[in-house]
């Protein structure tokens, strides 16, 4: 059984991180705070613990891997979210930026296509600080029609273009942030929907995410 701690080391490096983001351009406190407040090397493999706290994306098995934290942040300020927002995430991955978005204490559902990468975060225990989080197994292009309307909608994959399922889930008012592109480097979107059929985008920088796949992998 794996112990987990947060040593005085760590928390000074998390400290360093959140000051090297900051300078990077993060300006919104509270997603500074949260990010400050979870020890990300719980996330990682042992193998990873030493560097947890440099400003990279690492792997986590099945082809996949944790945000950078610079792109967790950047993508959590442009989500813009408030306390009790329904928010549904496409991609739990590590659930690392899932646990930045309970920090928020938003309402939040969060699915993975992968059933390894699901089945390990269910054993996961940090998790259960935010009992807020629901974990689900599926494909993100259907989203979660039962549960929708959300306030808000993040993907944290490469989509090759926006998906439509995921415009109808999002309430009048709401809005998406999600990285577009088919190539290795996708362009950060944010979508308001301003009326059942009508939205207006928001173009922000570069990113370079794994891909959204169709489907689910067993
Ligand atoms: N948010 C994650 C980042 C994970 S990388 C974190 O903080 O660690 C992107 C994740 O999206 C991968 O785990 C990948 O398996 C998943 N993914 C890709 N396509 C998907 C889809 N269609 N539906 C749900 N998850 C998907």
């Amino acid at each position: 059984m794996r112990r987990y701690e947060d040593n005085y080391k760590q928390k000074g490096l998390r400290k360093q991180l959140v000051d090297n983001i900051r300078q990077k351009g993060i300006t919104d406190e509270n997603v500074l705070a949260a990010i400050n407040n979870i020890p990300r090397h719980y996330f990682l493999d042992t193998a990873f613990e030493g560097i947890a706290y440099e400003d990279r994306a690492f792997p986590i098995g099945e082809g996949q891997t944790i945000s950078q934290p610079y792109t967790v942040a950047y993508q959590t300020q442009l989500l813009d979210v408030k306390p009790f927002e329904k928010v549904l995430e496409i991609g739990t991955g590590s659930a690392y930026q899932a646990c930045v978005l309970g920090e928020l204490k938003v309402n939040l559902y969060t699915i993975e296509r992968q059933k390894k990468l699901f089945d390990l975060v269910k054993t996961f225990p940090y998790k259960s600080k935010y009992p807020t989080i629901k974990f689900f197994y599926g494909d993100g292009y259907e989203g979660l029609p039962t549960y929708a309307p959300f306030d808000k909608i993040l993907v944290t994959a490469a989509a090759p273009a926006i998906p439509e399922k995921l415009l109808k889930q999002l309430k009048v008012g709401g809005k998406m942030v999600i990285p577009v592109g088919a190539q290795d480097i996708q362009r950060m979107l944010r979508i308001t929907k301003t009326g059942e059929d009508e939205f207006q985008e928001e173009v922000f920088d570069d990113f370079s995410f794994v891909p959204m796949l169709t489907g689910k992998k067993g």
